[in-house]
């Protein structure tokens, strides 16, 4: 529903060029309110503007695709190999120990993530900011710059330093704080924990555990779309973008049972989303591979911090969206994109990226459990749910 709001209700959007003079956000249950600058409007501008924004939003990746990866990264924590912790002085056996915990404490909290998961697109709105880097092609005469390392277990990391041309080649960083965003967030959601455990129980001040966990939906939210390469490509191809998204979520709609009217998936009776008899083979290859892949610790270098990391991410998407969508090519409708040769990879790459994806989320959540566990309960010795 669209309807004009007066100014003191609306919050600024980040990306004003992208929205003209008129100002858009979005509120729960999918109401959209448009503020008309007070210079004045015309219908070609509203409706321009509407277009914009109806294609932006359509081509950022889809409700249950964002919960199904949170909850995959639930279930590779809870069931994943066991972890390789090289580099971060860490004891693989204790650091499985806080991956269990942290998915006991998590199960606590699961009907919640897919608003949470959903939060960043439906009411932050900062697509046009905080969802990817966009990168173009360098100048070839510049020195290229470094490419950052990843864990060894990354697939599409390892594929692209093989086979992409873009590989070791200069780039430009066209705008998109993915890095940051991801980062500030690890941050404060420590930080919250930390308030949280200080103050007493029901003091106002101290956020309550729902809320801590919602927070770490919106942060799968972040880390899921910097590895999905046209979140990290500047081409214009909003088609093709929206098309790709929309395979992912008819195949997570296919494969699981869901409980549409609560937005939450109904559980198998490990608490993970109940696989229909449809389950497809896209979805399978993620499910086996989050079970089997070993499971690094690590960041991928031992000075990384979450922003590096996710800047890594970003690089592998960007040469990903050049395999997946050849230099030269234009915009096209998802039809044309099917009939391309490259889109015969698109399942293969797809499973990888996916896979990748939900290790990047579950790495990310374990680093901020345990930095907050270590510096309060587990240091102060305190026995709870969660210390076994
Ligand atoms: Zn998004």
């Amino acid at each position: 529903m669209w309807t004009v709001n007066n100014k003191a209700n609306c919050q600024k959007y980040d990306n004003m060029d992208y929205f003209y003079d008129t100002k858009i956000f979005n509120l729960p249950k999918k109401r959209v309110y448009l503020q008309i600058s007070s210079t004045g409007w015309d219908a070609g501008r509203i409706l321009l503007t509407l277009y914009n924004n109806l294609t932006y939003f359509l081509s950022d990746m889809k409700k249950y695709t964002h919960a199904w990866l949170a909850m995959m990264a639930m279930k590779r924590l809870d069931m994943g190999d066991i972890p390789e912790t090289e580099g971060t002085g860490k004891n693989p056996k204790e650091v499985q120990r806080y991956a269990r915990s942290l998915v006991r404490w998590f199960k606590n909290y699961r009907d919640f993530v897919v608003q949470g998961a959903w939060y960043p697109d439906e009411v932050f709105s900062d697509q046009g900011s905080s969802h990817g880097a966009k990168y173009s092609i360098g100048d070839p005469n510049l020195p290229a710059p470094d490419f950052k390392k990843l864990p060894k277990t990354m697939e599409i990391y390892q594929l692209m330093k093989k086979q992409s041309p873009l590989h070791g080649k200069p780039f430009v960083i066209d705008g998109g704080n993915v890095c940051d965003r991801v980062n500030a967030m690890c941050h404060t959601i420590v930080d919250n924990f930390k308030i949280q455990f200080r103050e007493e129980k029901g003091n106002p001040i101290g956020p309550s555990s729902t809320h801590m966990a919602m927070r770490f939906f919106i942060l799968s939210h972040y880390l899921a779309d910097s590895h999905m390469p046209l979140h990290c490509d500047s081409r214009k191809l909003e088609k093709v973008h929206a098309a790709i998204e929309k395979i992912w979520e008819d195949e997570v709609n296919k494969s699981y049972e869901i409980d549409k009217d609560n937005e939450r998936f109904f559980y198998d009776p490990k608490g993970y989303p109940l696989a229909t008899e449809k389950m497809t083979d896209l979805i399978k290859n993620v499910e086996e591979k989050i079970i089997s892949r070993p499971f690094i610790f690590n960041w991928g270098n031992s000075k990384y911090s979450a922003w590096d990391y996710v800047s890594a991410v970003t690089e592998s998407s960007y040469m990903l969206a050049y395999e997946m969508i050849p230099k030269g090519s234009k915009d096209m409708s998802g039809k044309e994109y099917k009939q391309t040769p490259e889109f015969e990879r698109f399942y293969e790459y797809s499973s990888m990226l996916l896979a990748d994806a939900v290790d990047s989320i579950a790495r990310a959540w374990l680093h901020v459990w345990i930095r907050y566990r270590q510096w309060g309960p587990d240091k102060n010795k305190i026995i709870d749910n969660y210390t076994k």
